[in-house]
């Protein structure tokens, strides 16, 4: 991609306690960046494997009689989880209640939360920008559940600007949330740098005018499933 760096390699060393891979290798575009965004779930916590488990039991109890397909579950990353309940209940052709799925999905991930482990690399970048420049967390969870996460993970005093999908009409991939992360930073769009492991939030970044950084998932869609 024109006026990116050669592919950067952020090394980790391996601890007690390190699951991410050993080394991440994260394609930094060049420029002189104002602010960054970081989505939270698969960026910067390894949040995602729970998700699924979550999702999976929720949609079990609403009559999906097979293992839920990981590639539509991660082909859906970002995308609120109101939102996520319907788009996978219209792929499996299941009539449900999207709000009382979401209920039963987060108490689940609820319990679920204090396994999540931190993605090392990028949490080392942030500390590291967040030390000179504004930084703010854009994520398509509920409000409580990405505050209780970044309590949790010990992220929260990093992040002033907070943006969940209860603070936006429309969720990723509309360009909302990246758009209101950068006014409550006072940063023009185009000074913004994303972080961001999913489809439909790299769509929101572009759609927002901001370049992106893409943090390789575990597992990555082989193509988008549904319409978000
Ligand atoms: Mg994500």
């Amino acid at each position: 991609m024109p006026g990116r760096r050669p592919p950067h390699r952020v090394c980790q060393r391996r601890g007690a306690g390190a699951r991410w891979p050993v080394s991440m290798q994260l394609d930094i575009p060049a420029g002189d960046f104002a602010g960054y965004i970081f989505d939270l779930d698969g960026t910067l916590v390894d949040t995602m494997p729970l998700h699924y488990r979550a999702w999976d039991e929720a949609m079990r109890k609403v009559g999906l009689s097979c293992p839920l397909d990981e590639d539509l579950f991660y082909s859906l990353g970002g995308v609120p989880t109101r939102r996520v309940a319907e788009l996978i209940a219209a792929h499996y052709g299941l009539t449900i209640d999207p709000h009382a799925v979401f209920d039963h999905k987060e108490s689940l991930f609820l319990a679920l939360q204090k396994d999540a482990k931190l993605i090392e690399p990028v949490v080392a970048i942030a500390r590291r920008v967040a030390q000179t420049h504004p930084v703010a967390i854009a994520s398509g969870g509920p409000r409580d559940i990405v505050r209780r996460m970044l309590e949790i993970s010990g992220l929260a005093p990093l992040f002033k600007v907070v943006i969940s999908a209860d603070d936006v009409e429309h969720g990723k991939p509309a360009p909302d949330m990246f758009l209101l992360a950068a006014q409550q930073m006072g940063v023009p769009p185009a000074k913004c740098l994303v972080f961001e492991d999913a489809e439909p939030g790299m769509r929101a970044a572009a759609a927002a005018g901001m370049p992106w950084v893409q943090v390789p998932s575990r597992r990555r869609a082989s193509a988008a499933r549904v319409r978000t």
